[in-house]
């Protein structure tokens, strides 16, 4: 990663509801986290530093959801203040896991959690950021791949738009040379509904994919079940996945509620 020419480029990362794991990914690059400071200034970025530098900024990075009303106001001020803003991880993505509360009464589970849910105050909805402000560009998973964050960041501090995949893990898995877990031993894999990015890391692990980095661009979700439930799998291991990380992107929505009318065995 080049070293920028006179002023460095402004990158701040941001957080509404979410885990930090995402953020966390960025800190993780170890041997490339020195080339990144040195290329950008980085002026907001409280989960490594307290110093806090105004904006405007040239790259925001937005983790986690809108859950509250002054989340859908602060987001409002982050786009305003950034040049260029991209979306990090699946609850900025696609809502989170906090949008499993979106499948129930939300009275009913504030009750359950708080012991006096009145002091919250929360939107109806976990939504993603892209449901708020314009995004330039999304970084899919839970939490994101951080080879992919670097690519992004290097490719915005030259001007490129970066080349992001948006066909399915069965891509990576078949360029890996990857024998297919669904196929081959018979493992409910959400692999071929699910975006590329992680590089097919839990059928290279002889694990079937949960569908971590959200829906791919073609989703034909009624194939895929209608495969996974022939072979025998009973219909909650594809429930459970993609009601988790994504179960807000609504093409895994669609996939489950059909599953479901068609009354699949669990
Ligand atoms: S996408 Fe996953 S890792 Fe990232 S902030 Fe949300 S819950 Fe955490
Ligand atoms: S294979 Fe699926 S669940 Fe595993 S890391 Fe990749 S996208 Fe996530």
């Amino acid at each position: 990663m080049a070293a920028a020419a006179s002023r460095r480029p402004r990158l701040a990362v941001w957080k509404f509801s979410s885990c930090d794991g995402c953020q966390l990914s960025l800190l993780d690059c170890e041997r490339e986290l020195l080339a990144v400071a040195e290329a950008v200034e980085i002026a907001h970025f409280l989960e490594a530093s307290s110093a806090v530098g105004k904006g405007p900024y040239d790259v925001s990075l937005v983790e986690g959801s809108i859950t509250t009303p002054a989340d859908a106001a602060r987001i409002q001020r982050v786009r305003k203040a950034s040049r260029t803003l991209v979306t990090i991880g699946a609850c900025a993505t696609a809502g989170g896991i906090q949008a499993l509360r979106d499948t129930a009464e939300l009275a009913e589970l504030a009750g359950a959690v708080y012991p006096d849910p009145d002091w919250l105050e929360v939107l109806p909805r976990s939504t993603p950021i892209a449901n708020h402000v314009r995004v330039d560009l999304e970084l899919r998973g839970c939490p994101i791949d951080r080879g992919q964050l670097l690519t992004v960041i290097d490719a915005l501090l030259h001007g490129r738009r970066p080349d992001l995949s948006t066909h399915s893990v069965c891509g990576e898995c078949k360029a890996r040379g990857t024998v297919c877990v669904l196929v081959a031993s018979g493992t409910p894999c959400l692999g071929p509904i699910t975006q590329a990015g992680c590089g097919a890391l839990c059928p290279t692990w002889h694990r079937g994919c949960y569908g971590c980095f959200g829906p791919a661009e073609t989703v034909n979700g009624a194939s895929l079940s209608r495969h996974v439930l022939a072979g025998g799998a009973p219909a909650s291991a594809l429930l459970g996945p993609l009601r988790s990380f994504n179960v807000g992107a609504e093409p895994f929505r669609r996939t489950a509620a059909r599953i479901e009318e068609e009354g699949g065995r669990t």
